[in-house]
């Protein structure tokens, strides 16, 4: 479905970009439209994603592995479980068991998909340990505990933003309220494709001029933090899925104007905002580099930008570190 008939002509890149000028990016928008859960945990260490780490530093062929289980510290079979990254906040975890292989976080199934594919996130606010229980597809339950590194957030401030975009009227709230409750629903859906499992790409390249995490005031008044990335784009700017994903929403939001949200599989998504145009249909499959839209500078923003934001289910994580780059 097409969003927008009419391609804006082009306009230049936000001012937040420009040196000195305040960060572009609906400051919060898409955090009012992504709270932080409570339990939410991420992970994050840009660094430790380049790497393919494993669990426990137990990464080792999987058919050694099946023939030879290696007794964990509590003499249960370690199996072959291993990951993209380090535990921290904002992170997502990008690994591979065993098929047959049972994950649970936190007591929280995880997806264990037919060819060993999985992946889950920690939120923001993350508190320092997870516990992810193995279940083998023969062999005694294992117990991991996991550090959570904790992560420093910058300090944005936004001013000169319409008042009704920071502090909306009865009825807007009755309308973000609404929209909220429908990105809810949506970021329920648990998916079988493992799309996410190839890896990522840039939706769009640009400047950074937003980063996630990053506590916001704006006009002077505290709100939720910023949960996405910023690329400061000009308007019309080919917008491309990063991962093969299938198009979950596609419409005009308060916070985020123009939206296309895609699904990649086990509960991750990536949402782009603000575009000027959607070029895809709810339920429509779009192939990894495959164009959505165009960039803009629709709802909440001091200028044209993209914020592309990543979620596992309710949980906003740091697109940046699976970026290449
Ligand atoms: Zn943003």
């Amino acid at each position: 479905m097409s969003g927008g008939g009419a391609m804006p002509p082009p306009a230049p890149v936000a001012s937040d970009g420009a040196p000195g000028a305040p960060p572009s990016g609906p400051s919060g928008h898409a955090s009012c439209l992504s709270p932080v859960a409570p339990r939410a945990r991420l992970l994050g260490r840009r660094a430790a994603l380049l790497g393919f780490a494993s669990l426990a530093g137990c990464a080792r062929d999987a058919g050694t592995a099946a023939a030879a289980p290696e007794p964990a510290q509590d003499g249960a079979p370690a199996g072959t479980v291993s990951w993209r990254g380090e535990p921290a906040q904002g992170g997502l975890l990008i690994g591979h068991a065993p098929p047959g292989t049972r994950l649970t976080l936190d007591g929280r199934p995880v997806r264990v998909g037919a060819d060993g594919s999985f992946v889950f996130g920690f939120g923001r606010d993350a508190v320092p340990e997870a516990v992810l229980v193995i279940r083998p597809p023969r062999g005694a339950a294992e117990t991991r505990r996991l550090a959570v590194a904790p992560r420093q957030w910058q300090e944005q401030h936004l001013s000169g933003l319409p008042g009704r975009m920071v502090t909306p009227n009865a009825a807007e709230l009755e309308r973000i309220r609404a929209e909220q409750a429908k990105l809810n629903a949506l970021r329920r859906t648990d998916s079988p494709e493992a799309w996410f499992a190839a890896g990522f790409d840039w939706p769009a390249r640009g400047r950074i001029s937003g980063v996630y995490g990053s506590r916001r005031i704006l006009n002077g008044q505290p709100r939720a933090p910023h949960l996405g990335l910023d690329v400061a784009v000009p308007v019309g700017t080919p917008i491309q899925a990063s991962a093969t994903g299938r198009v979950l929403l596609a419409e005009d939001l308060y916070f985020t104007g123009n939206t296309v949200i895609l699904d990649h599989g086990h509960g991750v998504g990536t949402l782009h905002a603000h575009l000027s145009r959607m070029d895809c249909a709810v339920g429509q499959r779009l192939e990894r580099g495959e164009t959505l839209g165009l960039s803009g500078a629709t709802g909440r923003v001091t200028g044209p930008h993209l914020h592309f934001a990543m979620n596992w289910f309710g949980t906003a994580v740091d697109p940046r570190p699976l970026l290449p780059g």
